[in-house]
C-alpha cells in the first residue's frame, strides 16, 4: 500500500459542480433582461441549492476593493464560487 495513493475526499469536485457553477455564471453574466423574470429567478436559485448541497465546498476569504477607500472580505468557495457571509 502506498499512501501517496490515499487522496482527501474533500478535494474531489464532480463535473456537474463545474458545470452548474459555470452555467450559474453565464447565465447571470449573459441575461439581463429574460422574458420570464420569475421562472429566470427560480432557475438560478435552483442551481444554487444544488451547489449549496451537493459541493464539498471550500471557503477561502477574498479581499475586495470597492473604492478607494472601501474594502470587504468576502469568503467564496473556489469550486462553486458561491459566497458565504
Ligand atoms: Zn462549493
Amino acid at each position: 500500500m502506498d499512501d501517496n495513493e490515499i487522496k482527501n475526499e474533500n478535494d474531489v469536485i464532480t463535473p456537474d459542480i463545474i458545470l452548474m457553477s459555470r452555467a450559474k455564471q453565464e447565465l447571470e453574466r449573459i441575461i439581463s433582461k429574460p422574458i420570464d423574470e420569475n421562472q429566470y429567478k427560480e432557475i438560478l436559485n435552483s442551481i444554487n441549492v444544488y451547489l449549496h448541497k451537493n459541493c464539498n465546498h471550500t471557503i477561502i476569504t477574498d479581499h475586495i476593493d470597492i473604492d478607494y477607500e472601501t474594502s470587504r472580505n468576502i469568503r467564496y468557495c473556489v469550486h462553486c464560487e458561491l459566497t458565504f457571509d
